[in-house]
């Protein structure tokens, strides 16, 4: 599989980010206590972060169906 195409109707997807003002993560569920997402067990931080809490994913858009694809394999530090 291409990875720029989408995996559900195979057209080319664009590249970008999501980028956010807190951390980004997959959570099993939402935390009502924190706005930061929790990373308890279960969790995937997706977000890489610099300076000025400015946090971003990249991410790939497709239009046609309307989704966004998030690959977290490069943040693993
Ligand atoms: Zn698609």
């Amino acid at each position: 599989m291409n990875k720029n195409n989408c995996p559900n109707c195979d057209e080319e997807m664009k590249k970008g980010y999501i980028q956010s003002g807190t951390r980004l993560a997959w959570v099993p569920k939402v935390s009502k206590l924190s706005v930061e997402p929790s990373l308890s067990k279960g969790s995937v931080l997706l977000s890489k972060q610099n300076r000025f809490s400015i946090n971003y994913v990249d991410a790939y858009l497709c239009e046609s169906c309307k989704k966004v694809i998030i690959d977290y394999s490069g943040n693993e530090d």
